[in-house]
């Protein structure tokens, strides 16, 4: 891919999105044109538009380990299953436990899908929040959250992996934790639910929802070489969430509206494809050596230092603060020697705000404003690696 001063790019901002791989793409194309039955239709053409969704389904189930088709509710995007999740689970809950202010927990890392979300119910009444603090590392206090619950939890969202500095949380750890909590409370009820949004995790980590012991995980397309405009809510059996969106009882009556049959069709081929890749320990291992030989070579610059834990990150994620420079020109410069990483995530980058990931890992304003998020892909060669930091060597000369 070239810019528009014809250079080749180097692009290195996978958490933000990957390309859609050549084989999900040939997996959409018949149902563009040709196949572009309504799933809804009892007619031939809906029926094979039922089947494709439905075989699209079966892989997300089987991803995620599922017990049911059923547990699998295809969304527009990640962002409007962290909010159905936590939407969801506030009003299930209100709806068993009248005149009970639901408590949900949640993390001050978590992306802005889920954090908006909590601050929205907060901010009319319809929660309270607890936001956990991550220590240095990027890692939440298990003893805080244990601290937290309450009989009056609905909802506690903790992801999986962090969008901006990677770190990887001990969800099963902390599930297990709720868990016991419940039973030496006394509490026989499915509240709260856990919620995981494993959106960065997806492409790295075990997914299997039963063994981290969640209620509700998000996914999204477009992290897993799959098409933008589509992820999925797994919601476990018999758990009571608030249907999200009303109409015409598509998914099981919890998302109403015509299924866009092609990006299903790319999603369940995409997470296909990131099972077969994670599942080749030599491709993660290449990933993570060609990560830490960069990092390594980073650190070697006077005033650049790592937000977040080396070891409890995933294998494709660098953020470095540079401090003392002046961050701006670096990001400008790089884009215009034809370099795409970023500062912060996307949705943050957009705001021109802080990254509240790192503030909340108790760094000042300053390093929250310089840091640089590097994330590498499947297709990330070392030579775009070694180029990228000769570019960035150069201008902090
Ligand atoms: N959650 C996390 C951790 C993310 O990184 C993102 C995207 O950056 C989202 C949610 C939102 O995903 P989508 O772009 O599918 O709405």
């Amino acid at each position: 891919m070239k810019n528009n001063q014809n250079q080749k790019l180097i692009y290195l901002d996978y958490a933000a999105s990957t390309p859609v791989d050549a084989e999900v793409v040939s997996a959409m194309a018949p149902y563009w044109t040709e196949e572009f039955g309504n799933p809804g239709s009892l007619h031939f053409m809906g029926q094979e538009a039922r089947r494709v969704v439905d075989d699209a389904r079966e892989k997300i189930k089987k991803f995620v380990n599922a017990d049911s088709l059923r547990n699998i509710i295809f969304t527009g995007s990640a962002t409007e299953a962290d909010n159905m999740a936590v939407y969801g689970a506030a009003r299930g809950f209100t709806n068993s436990h009248r005149l009970v202010m639901p408590h949900i927990i949640t993390t001050a890392i978590e992306h802005e899908a889920v954090l908006e979300s909590c601050r929205d119910l907060e901010k009319n009444g319809l929660a309270r929040v607890t936001y956990l603090k991550a220590g240095k590392d990027g890692i939440v206090d298990v003893a805080d959250l244990e601290n937290a619950l309450s009989p009056e939890t609905a909802l506690v969202s903790i992801m999986y992996a962090n969008n901006e500095i990677g770190a990887i949380q001990p969800i099963a750890e902390i599930a297990e934790i709720i868990h016991q909590w419940k039973k030496f409370s006394g509490i026989v009820s499915d509240w709260p639910l856990i919620h995981t949004d494993a959106v960065q995790a997806a492409g790295f980590l075990n997914m299997d929802a039963r063994k981290l012991g969640v209620d509700l995980l998000t996914i999204s397309g477009h992290k897993i070489y799959g098409p933008k405009g589509v992820g999925a809510l797994y919601v476990r059996d018999g758990i009571n969430i608030y249907p999200w969106l009303r109409g015409g009882g598509q998914e099981y009556g919890m998302r109403a509206g015509t299924e866009p049959v092609p990006l299903i069709v790319g999603l369940g081929r995409a997470v296909e494809l990131a099972e077969q890749w994670k599942s080749s320990a030599d491709n993660i291992k290449n990933m993570l050596k060609s990560r830490d030989h960069l990092l390594d070579k980073l650190l070697t610059i006077p005033g650049v230092a790592l937000n977040g834990s080396r070891e409890r990150r995933l294998p494709n994620n660098i953020n470095v603060a540079l401090t003392n420079r002046d961050f701006d020109t670096i990001m400008i410069g790089l884009s215009q020697a034809g370099v795409c990483v970023s500062s912060g995530s996307a949705c943050a980058a957009r705001g021109q705000k802080p990254s509240h990931v790192i503030l909340a890992l108790g760094c000042d304003e300053k390093r929250a404003r310089s840091s640089l998020r590097v994330t590498l892909g499947k297709y990330t060669t070392e030579k775009e690696l070694d180029d990228f930091y000769k570019i960035l060597q150069n201008m902090l000369k």
